[in-house]
């Protein structure tokens, strides 16, 4: 039985205040509901609002999460961030190799690699991203792209450290466009992640290993995706930004009148 995860990605949004007004929003509707799937919730604000989203989190089994990392641990390495200080900040878990990291940073599936790695020995767990173009899917390549990220992205994974990983399946054409991938097609492409992880050296893990689906997630379509059997979460980022849209996607398992 695998727990549902759903994850808010503020990427470059929330300024203290905001993210303390929006945590106090969202709690109101979140504590107020019983969760029948007892889905797992993460926030992942930028590093500047984590302090604060730790301080309104307490008491509330709602998890923080980082946005990136670096592999290093201490050193000269100017701007960065360390996975202890992430931890230390009241993170526990981390989104490594999102789709903007991949194609406005250049970031490498080696690279994601080394940074999954080291979260894991600092006892954050990474959430990886993969995700194929809409020129790739178009030109039928998406099996092969996703096959070469996981690959990639998985390279330095100890099998037995599975456990602690989450995936996340996002069609790049999908995110912040408006244009999801339909549960169908979502539903193939996780299924395929999950066949590729069975194939190859976790074996015994894929079954239990978590795959979120991300791209334009909305209130109006969790329902529709959480219904797939190999789906087991939703990654969001532009509906994250509202409490109220971001509690709807959260309480997915609620009868949708008394959620919203
Ligand atoms: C994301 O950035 O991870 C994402 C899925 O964004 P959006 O929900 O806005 O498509």
């Amino acid at each position: 039985m695998r727990r549902p995860i759903i994850a808010a990605n503020w990427k470059l949004n929330m300024l203290r205040h905001e993210a303390q007004a929006f945590l106090v929003a969202f709690r109101a509707d979140w504590d107020a509901e019983t969760h029948e799937a007892s889905p797992e919730i993460i926030i992942a604000p930028p590093f500047t609002a984590l302090e604060t989203a730790a301080r309104a989190l307490n008491d509330c089994n709602v998890a923080l999460a980082g946005q990136n990392v670096f592999f290093e641990s201490s050193g000269a390495f100017t701007g960065e961030i360390s996975p202890a200080m992430l931890r230390d900040a009241g993170c526990r878990y981390c989104i490594v190799g999102h789709s903007e990291r991949r194609s406005l940073f250049a970031e490498t599936d080696q690279e994601i690699s080394r940074k999954a790695h080291a979260l894991l020995k600092a006892g954050v767990r990474p959430i990886i991203c993969v995700g194929e173009t809409l020129e790739e899917r178009e030109a039928g390549k998406t099996e092969d792209v996703l096959a070469a990220q996981l690959d990639g992205s998985l390279e330095d994974l100890e099998p037995v450290n599975a456990r602690d990983i989450v995936l996340a399946y996002e069609p790049v054409w999908a995110i912040g466009t408006g244009r999801t991938a339909t549960p169908e097609q979502a539903q193939e492409t996780h299924a395929f992640i999950r066949a590729h992880l069975q194939a190859g050296r976790l074996r015994d893990q894929a079954k239990t290993l978590r795959i979120q689906y991300g791209g334009s997630v909305k209130p109006d379509n969790i329902r529709a995706l959480m219904a797939r059997p190999d789906i087991d979460g939703a990654l969001v980022g532009g509906a994250s930004l509202r409490p109220d849209s971001f509690a709807r996607i959260a309480c997915f398992d609620q009868p949708e009148n008394t959620s919203s």
